[in-house]
């Protein structure tokens, strides 16, 4: 039709924010992106509670994108989903940090668990187990060694096909912990019908330990019910020393937060573990 003609793009293009221009030129970019080998991981440790030792590392994903940087998942996260290429990036990051664990495992350096983000387009792509499986395989790392961290709103999506997904994870005998726990729904009766292990207490809960009584009540409340379920409870995005000394005193089994480290590269990660082996 006449009215697409390239006069039309023009006026657009004169008229989209930086934004939406920025968002354009990323989604291009982000197709070839893996092919590239752009994407890397930083991981970030995990902190038991009662020795202060790191029981494993969440693997989190950056862009290195050639004009712009280092970027973060918030970035091209949301780009990633509704391109569908999520699919194919997870499955990247679940390899390549599987890779590493069993590398760090065969160095004798690594003895926790490996974290992986799984998307919701992800866990309900038919055959994700198999597919886990074939990961844990090719790479040697044990599956007791792997943990996969699916948010409250993706299990929520589809109950009773969440049900099963989780339960031909477990049968491969990963660990399943729900990410951002408290964001998402406010029904609660899905906990005791879904195999599972952790519970992480979304980081706004934590940061809202420094408000006000509630905040409070509301951590203690979580970690409560994840004990009172049989599953551990985990806290991220902890920062201060008062963070730590609370959910401590309220018997939070792991944390993970900048007070600790930030997330960092492989190497660091391999010096920390190899530091804490030669103590
Ligand atoms: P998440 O899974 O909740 O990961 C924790 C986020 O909190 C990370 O942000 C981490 O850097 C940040 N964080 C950790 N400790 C602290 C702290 O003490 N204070 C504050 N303010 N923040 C802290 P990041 O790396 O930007 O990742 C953001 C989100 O992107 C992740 O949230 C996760 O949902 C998603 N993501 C990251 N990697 C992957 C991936 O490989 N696949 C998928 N599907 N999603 C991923
Ligand atoms: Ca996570
Ligand atoms: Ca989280
Ligand atoms: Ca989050």
């Amino acid at each position: 039709a006449r009215h697409e003609g390239p006069a039309h793009l023009c006026f657009y293009t004169a008229r989209m924010g930086g934004a939406m221009r920025e968002r354009i030129g990323l989604e291009t970019m982000l197709c070839q992106a893996i092919a590239r080998r752009e994407f890397v991981l930083q991981y970030q440790p995990r902190i038991g509670m009662t020795d202060g030792r790191m029981v494993g590392v969440e693997a989190l994903v950056r862009w290195r994108h050639p004009q712009l940087g280092l970027l973060a998942p918030g970035r091209f996260i949301p780009l990633a989903e509704e391109s569908g290429l999520i699919n194919e990036l997870d499955m990247w990051v679940l390899r390549e940090a599987c890779v590493r664990a069993a590398a760090w495992c065969a160095q004798g350096l690594f003895s926790g668990r490996m974290s992986v983000n799984l998307s919701a387009r992800q866990f309900q792509q038919p055959g994700l187990a198999q597919r886990v499986r074939a990961v844990l395989a090719d790479s040697g790392l044990a599956p007791a060694a792997l943990e996969l961290e699916i948010t409250e709103s993706t299990v929520m999506h589809d109950t009773e096909d969440a049900a099963d997904v989780l339960r031909s994870l477990r049968a491969l005998g990963v660990t399943v912990s729900i990410d951002d726990f408290g964001t998402g729904y406010s029904s609660l009766s899905y906990l005791k019908r879904f195999p599972l292990d952790v519970l992480k207490i979304d980081r706004a809960f934590v940061r809202d330990l420094d408000g006000d009584a509630t905040g409070a009540a509301i951590v203690r409340a979580i970690i409560t019910l994840a004990h009172s379920l049989g599953l551990s409870a985990v806290a991220e995005g902890v920062e201060t020393a008062e963070q730590v000394a609370f959910l401590k005193e309220n018997g939070c089994d792991e944390i993970q937060g900048y007070y600790f480290s930030r997330p960092v590269w492989p190497d660091e990660i391999a010096r920390l573990l190899a530091e804490a082996a030669g103590a």
